[in-house]
C-alpha cells in the first residue's frame, strides 16, 4: 500500500517526517571534534524536559528496559531491599526485572486500574525504622492501564517519615508528553525511551540521575558494564561514548527537543490533555469504561478501554488491523481480551485523533458492538471544536 495510517498503539509512536529526515544522515566520525557539538548540547536540553538542574542525563543505545536495568545495576547491590507497587503490566516487569537482580523485592499489589498508593508507601516506610529499604520503585504512566500516578505524593510519603531511600520513577511513556519535575519531586532515577514522547525510533535509553544516585555508584555493587554510569559519564565529559554511540539516533534527539522546544513543552501536554480528552468523551459516548478508575488517574498518553462483557478485545483490534489497516494496543496481562488501547502521545493531532476514534468505531460497529456508529467520534468533535484554539497543530 503506497498510502499508510497512524499508529494507535501507545509507543513506539508516529514519528514526524522532520525526525526522520533528521536521522537520515551518512555517518561521521565519533570521534572526529565535531561529535562533541553534537553530544553535548543534546544531554543539556534532555535535562530540560526531565526539569532537572542539579541531576545529569545519560542515555545508553537501548531500550527503556535497558535504562530499568541501568538504574538498578548502578545504584543497588544484591540482597538490597526495594519497594515497589505493581499496578499493571509495566511495573510488574520491573518487579521481575529487580527479583532477577536478586534484590529483595517488596510488592505493594493493587488493583490494575488504581495509581500508585501514596499512602501504603508511606505506611511501610514508616515501618521501616532501619531503613533497609534502599529504593522506592514507581511507575508514573502505567501503559498498560492508562493510569498516571503523584509521584510528589509518594516523595511527600518519604520525606514524611525522613526515609533516605532513592526515588525511581519510570516514565517511559510519559516524559515530552506529560509533565515530569525530576528536581520538585525529589526523584533520583527517571527512566525514559526515544520511541514515545519524543517520537524517535526505537533505541535510546534516557536516565535522569540526581547527585544522591550518583555517589550511590560507588558503593553500588550489582554487576554493569555496558550500562555502567561512570563510564559513560567519563566518555561524555570528554566528548564521546564509551563505545560505538548510535549517531543516527542522537541527530534525530536532536531535533525532536528542537521540536519540543519549538512548540514549548507546556503547548506539548497541553495538546496532549486535548487530544485524551477528546478520546475520553467518544468512550463515555460508547457507554464504555476506561480502566483508570478516577479522573485524576486519568493517562493523557493511552486510554485503556473495557470492552463490554461478550466482545473479545484481541478479536478487535485485529478486525480494525486486517480491515482497516489501523493497530490499537491490545490488553496486556490480565486485561488481555477485556480491552483495547488507544495510544495518543508524541506527534499527534486533533484530526488524526479523530481517525483512530471513527476507525475503531467501525470496527466495533462491524462486530455488532451497542455503539451508534458516530456517536464517539460526534463527542470527540464537538469538544476539540470548542476548546482552545490549537488548531495550528501540525503532526
Ligand atoms: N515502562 C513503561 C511504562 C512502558 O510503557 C514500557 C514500554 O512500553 C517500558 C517500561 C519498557 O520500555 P521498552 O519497551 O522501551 O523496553
Amino acid at each position: 500500500m503506497s498510502c499508510q495510517n497512524p499508529v494507535f498503539i501507545p509507543g513506539p509512536t508516529n514519528i514526524p517526517d522532520r525526525l526522520r529526515r533528521a536521522m537520515n544522515v551518512q555517518t561521521t566520525d565519533h570521534r572526529a571534534p565535531d561529535f562533541v557539538e553534537l553530544l553535548i548540547p543534546m544531554l543539556d536540553d534532555l535535562k530540560k524536559v526531565f526539569k532537572t538542574k542539579s541531576g545529569s542525563v545519560i542515555t545508553f543505545p537501548a531500550s527503556g528496559t535497558g535504562g530499568w536495568e541501568a538504574a538498578i545495576t548502578n545504584t543497588l547491590s544484591p540482597g538490597d531491599k526495594v519497594l515497589v507497587a505493581r499496578y499493571g503490566m509495566f511495573s510488574h516487569r520491573w518487579i521481575d526485572l529487580c527479583q532477577r537482580h536478586n534484590l529483595d523485592v517488596d510488592i505493594i499489589d493493587c488493583d490494575w486500574g488504581e495509581g500508585a498508593p501514596a499512602d501504603l508507601y508511606a505506611d511501610r516506610l514508616a515501618a521501616d525504622k532501619n531503613h533497609e529499604i534502599k529504593a522506592v520503585l514507581v511507575t508514573h504512566n502505567e501503559t498498560a492501564t492508562g493510569v498516571v500516578s503523584d509521584i510528589a505524593a509518594v516523595r511527600g510519603a518519604m520525606d514524611a517519615v525522613q526515609h533516605p531511600a532513592l526515588l525511581y520513577v519510570d516514565c517511559v511513556s510519559s516524559l515530552a508528553s506529560m509533565d515530569f519535575r525530576m528536581d520538585e519531586w525529589g526523584v533520583d532515577l527517571a527512566v525514559s525511551g526515544s520511541q514515545k514522547g519524543f517520537m524517535l525510533i526505537t533505541g535510546m535509553a534516557i536516565v535522569g540521575v540526581s547527585e544522591k544516585a550518583m555517589k550511590a555508584c560507588e558503593t553500588a555493587t550489582c554487576p554493569r558494564c555496558f550500562f555502567d554510569f561512570r563510564d559513560m559519564i567519563k566518555a561524555n565529559s570528554n566528548g564521546g561514548y564509551p563505545y560505538t554511540p548510535p549517531l543516527q539516533i542522537i541527530h534525530g534527539m536532536r531535533e525532536s527537543l528542537h521540536m519540543l522546544f519549538e512548540e514549548g513543552l507546556d503547548n506539548v501536554f497541553l495538546r496532549h490533555t486535548r487530544i485524551a480528552e477528546g478520546v475520553r468523551r467518544a468512550v463515555g459516548a460508547w457507554n464504555m469504561h476506561l480502566c483508570a478508575r478516577a479522573p485524576e488517574l486519568y493517562s493523557d498518553t493511552v486510554s485503556a478501554i473495557y470492552v463490554p462483557d461478550g466482545f473479545d478485545s484481541d478479536v478487535l483490534t485485529n478486525h480494525a488491523f486486517d480491515n482497516y489497516g489501523v493497530s490499537f494496543g491490545v490488553g496486556l496481562g490480565q486485561m488481555a481480551g477485556k480491552a483495547f488501547r488507544i495510544g495518543h502521545l508524541g506527534s499527534l493531532t486533533d484530526v488524526m485523533s479523530l481517525s483512530g476514534i471513527a476507525t475503531i468505531e467501525m470496527a466495533m460497529k462491524d462486530l455488532n458492538y451497542p455503539i451508534e456508529l458516530g456517536s464517539g467520534v460526534s463527542a470527540a468533535q464537538e469538544y476539540y471544536r470548542h476548546s482552545t484554539d490549537m488548531s495550528k497543530q501540525h503532526a
